[in-house]
């Protein structure tokens, strides 16, 4: 699979449309299932080597619109990781002690430790996305913000994280159907708010944050991935293939034994 055209390029500024939401990168779903089997049990095997070998950081960032498959993508695609070496930090309402501080205050202090995985689910990015669709705070404040979002991802990179980050996009149709779903069956209602039809209304603003966003703070180290999203199977096995990728790329290994172990026999 071709991770690399969904890598949004630093110094470009791609509008969504670029990307098809339904795209299923010319497999079908059975051989899509086939192949995310495979590359969630590489997940597997690589995320218990980085927390064994406890040099580096892996931040995952998710973002989506409303419906647009945040709690599925980590479910699937997390489903047979070591709970021990991962950790999940929602992003909702920021609460009023979050509110006194710069608003990097909350996520820096969940980003991973050594040897760990932490998955933001929204992140620092709402701060550019529902902050800036709804002029949560005034335009000269959100517009300098990606400018240090860039620059506190690259310290933590410089410090020995990596990132990777998802956009997951759906059709506004997509949408349509899942929200209708969640109204529907008495098993979703409890995802669905009367507010999630009123930020529908916000579509194209979200779309035009997002460009913003991944135009602004993709950079080498730090990547946006666009990930087409309007098909489960595939959302999975690109966002699994992209951490895959980029685990094998840390060369992991197990730390050396102590000196003197090799060849003891135990009596
Ligand atoms: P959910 O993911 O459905 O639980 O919803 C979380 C809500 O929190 C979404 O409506 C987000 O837009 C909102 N949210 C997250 N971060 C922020 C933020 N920094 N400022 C305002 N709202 C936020
Ligand atoms: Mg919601």
């Amino acid at each position: 699979m071709d991770t690399d055209r969904y890598r949004v390029k630093p110094g470009t500024t791609p509008t969504l449309k670029r990307w098809d939401p339904a795209d299923d990168g010319g497999l079908d779903k059975a051989e899509g299932t086939k192949l995310l089997e495979r590359e969630r049990l590489e997940l597997e095997r690589l995320q218990e080597m980085l927390y064994v070998d406890g040099r580096h950081k892996l931040l995952v960032v998710l973002q989506a619109i409303d419906a647009g498959g945040k709690d599925g993508t980590i479910r699937a695609v997390f489903e047979g990781v070591n709970p021990q070496g991962v950790t999940v930090r929602s992003f909702k309402r920021p609460t009023d002690e979050e509110l006194a501080h710069d608003y990097l205050w909350r996520a820096h202090q969940h980003v991973p430790q050594s040897g760990m995985l932490t998955i933001f689910n929204r992140s620092h990015y709402e701060d550019v996305l529902v902050v800036r669709v709804h002029g949560l705070v005034p335009e000269e404040r959100w517009a300098k913000r990606y400018g240090h979002i860039k620059a506190f991802e690259q310290m933590l990179v410089d410090e020995g994280t990596t990132i990777r980050k998802f956009l997951l996009h759906i059709s506004k149709d997509e949408q349509r159907i899942r929200q209708q779903e969640r109204i529907d069956d008495p098993d979703k209602q409890w995802k669905f708010s009367k507010a999630d039809l009123a930020e529908r209304e916000h579509w194209d603003e979200y779309q035009a944050a997002f460009e913003a966003m991944i135009a602004k703070t993709s950079t080498p180290d730090a990547p946006w991935y666009v990930v087409p999203a309007n098909r489960n199977w595939f959302r999975n096995l690109l966002v699994t293939t992209v951490l895959t990728e980029t685990l094998r790329g840390l060369r992991l290994r197990y730390p050396p034994p102590e000196e003197g172990v090799t060849g003891l026999v135990v009596t």
